[in-house]
């Protein structure tokens, strides 16, 4: 019998050290405008990290940045170690207002489309592919659904359609903006669940927020960013009043509780945005 050699131990530790992500002083213009400033942050391998922050604060242009759909002006992104996307490790999920939900596809073919990075853009998809497919939807709970039209889906299925391509591709890094947007409870606890499968899986995760109690309670650390980076720790040492004031400004109440618990409401931009930390 083979002994595992002590070199290969040592690979494997290498490895695992190496972050999903690091971004180096990363700065962002769109023309004159700097959306994002400074912004230099490490999440780990198999991390799920929630961005949050007042609308304009650049949590969609960092998603965009790191999907490699936005150019930066200045710093470097790292993924896995490398300076360069390899676009079949990344799947965006963008905001559903972007999204055209007439197109007259089902959704499995839109879940096959996440094998395209993996097969080519002109073959057929194998066996494989399509079984692929199918254990994606199956696990996102819409396996009954493979054949109906994208467009005829509630929202919180369609978002889910989405999460089941970013599996089907077998993503190692997925970044999704504001996936509960609009998404009734149960939609909401079924995206839960899938992040839940996701990282057994090991994958990454970085997700838009708005709800501070959901980051909070799901994600293993929050991004409070307003421009620049405020935070970047577990929701308990984030969330600190300096830290939500400095992210939300004139736009946030924070109301002291009798249990020490922070209540807060974000009047900016969504009245129904209540939470209690
Ligand atoms: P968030 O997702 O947190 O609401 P965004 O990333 O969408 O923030 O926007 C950050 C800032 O960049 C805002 O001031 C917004 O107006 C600006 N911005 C976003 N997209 C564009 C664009 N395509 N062209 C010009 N300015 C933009
Ligand atoms: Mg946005």
């Amino acid at each position: 019998m083979m002994e595992p050699s002590v070199s290969v131990g040592r690979d494997v530790a290498q490895v695992a050290a190496v972050p999903a992500l690091s971004l180096h002083h990363v700065t962002v213009h769109y023309r004159q405008h700097e959306a994002l400033h400074d912004i230099s942050a490490t999440i780990n391998v198999g991390e799920q990290v929630a961005i949050v922050g007042p609308n304009g604060a650049g949590k969609s242009t960092l998603l965009k940045v790191i999907a490699g759909l936005q150019p930066i002006s200045s710093g470097t992104i790292r993924y896995f170690g490398v300076e360069r996307i390899v676009p079949n490790e990344i799947a965006y999920v963008p905001q559903r207002l972007q999204i055209d939900w007439r197109f007259p596809v089902s959704v499995s073919d839109v879940v096959l489309m996440g094998r395209v990075g993996r097969i080519g853009l002109f073959r057929r998809p194998s066996r494989h592919d399509r079984l692929l497919a199918q254990r994606a939807l199956e696990r996102v709970g819409l396996a009954a659904f493979a054949n109906r039209q994208i467009g005829q889906l509630s929202g919180g299925q369609q978002q889910r359609v989405f999460l089941a391509r970013a599996l089907a591709q077998e993503a190692r890094l997925l970044l999704m903006d504001e996936p509960l947007v609009g998404l009734d409870i149960p939609s909401q606890d079924e995206i839960f669940r899938t992040l839940t499968t996701l990282r057994q899986e090991g994958v990454t995760v970085l997700t838009a927020l708005h709800d501070l109690q959901q980051a909070a309670r799901y994600f293993d650390r929050v991004m409070l960013l307003n421009r620049t980076l405020i935070a970047f720790a577990p929701a308990r040492e984030a969330f600190t009043a300096a830290n939500l004031v400095a992210t939300y400004g004139g736009h946030l109440h924070l109301l002291s509780s009798g249990d020490g618990l922070l209540t807060v409401a974000d009047s900016c931009c969504n009245p129904s945005l209540d939470n209690t930390l």
